[in-house]
C-alpha cells in the first residue's frame, strides 16, 4: 500500500504511522527525517538544506523531490510506504504522481487525521519532554508523569519546548491550514482522501484507519 499521512501537528501522525507500519509491514518515510539525516554530510547540497531548515523555511521543491525520489526508489519501499511530511506543495504532489507512474504504481490513499485546532493546541502545549531523552514524552493531562516535573523512566527533568508554547503552536497550525488545504483538495478531487477523526484514543484511531483501508481493498 502506498499511503500518505497528513494532519496538523498534534493530530498523532507519528504515533499512527508507527502503528500502521507494524501492521502493514511497510516503511514510514518522513521528508523531515531525510533532511535531518543529511546533517552529517559535508556537501554543498547538505549545507544548503541545513541553512534552510535552521531558518524554518521550506526546502526548494526540486531538492525535496530529488531527495524523496531517491528514498522511494530503495528496495524496502517497493511494496509500499507511509509518506509523512511530503508532499507539502502542489508541485511536490504532481512530482509524486509522476514518480509513481514511473514505478508503475499509484497512491492507494491519503489519510487525513483530523482534530480541531483547539484540541491540537491543547495536545501540543500540554506536552512535556524529558531533558535526558527526547523520546520520553508526557502530557500534563492525558499522560502525566508519576512525580510532577520528573521523567518516570530516567528521572530527567521535564520541560516544554519553545515551539510547543501556545502562541507558537497556533502559528504552526495556521501555516498548516494555509499551505495544506490545497493539497487536501487535490487528493479529494482524485477520490483518494480519507478523513479520519483523530480526537479519539490512539487504538481507536488505528482501528479506524485499518478499517478504512480494508474497505478500500474490498471495493
Ligand atoms: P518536519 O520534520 O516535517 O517538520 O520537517 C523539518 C524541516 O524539513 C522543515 O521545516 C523543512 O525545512 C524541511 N522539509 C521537510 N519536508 C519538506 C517538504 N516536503 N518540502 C520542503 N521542505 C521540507
Amino acid at each position: 500500500m502506498y499511503l500518505i499521512i497528513m494532519g496538523v501537528q498534534g493530530a498523532g501522525k507519528g504515533t499512527q504511522a508507527a502503528a500502521i507500519k507494524e501492521r502493514l509491514n511497510i516503511p514510514h518515510i518522513t521528508s523531515g527525517g531525510l533532511f535531518r539525516a543529511m546533517k552529517d554530510q559535508d556537501t554543498p547540497l547538505a549545507r544548503q538544506v541545513q541553512a534552510i531548515m535552521a531558518r524554518g523555511e521550506l526546502v526548494p521543491d526540486d531538492v525535496t523531490i530529488q531527495v524523496v525520489r531517491e528514498r522511494l526508489m530503495q528496495p524496502d519501499a517497493a511494496r509500499g510506504f507511509i509518506l509523512d511530511g511530503f508532499p507539502r506543495t502542489r508541485p511536490q504532489a504532481e512530482a509524486l504522481d509522476a514518480l509513481m507512474a514511473d514505478l508503475g504504481q499509484q497512491i492507494t490513499a491519503v489519510l487525513y487525521l483530523h482534530i480541531d485546532d483547539d484540541e491540537a493546541v491543547e495536545r501540543i502545549s500540554g506536552r512535556l519532554q524529558c531533558t535526558l531523552n527526547e523520546q520520553h514524552i508526557y502530557h500534563r493531562r492525558y499522560n502525566p508523569p508519576r512525580t510532577e516535573g520528573v521523567c518516570d523512566v530516567d528521572g530527567g527533568r521535564l520541560f516544554t519546548r519553545d515551539d510547543d508554547q501556545p502562541e507558537a503552536v497556533r502559528k504552526r497550525i495556521a501555516e498548516f491550514h494555509h499551505k495544506t488545504r490545497p493539497l487536501l483538495d487535490y487528493y479529494r478531487e482524485r477520490g483518494l482522501l480519507r478523513e479520519i477523526a483523530a480526537d479519539r484514543p490512539i487504538e481507536a484511531v488505528t482501528e479506524a484507519i485499518l478499517q478504512t483501508l480494508q474497505a478500500d481493498q474490498a471495493e
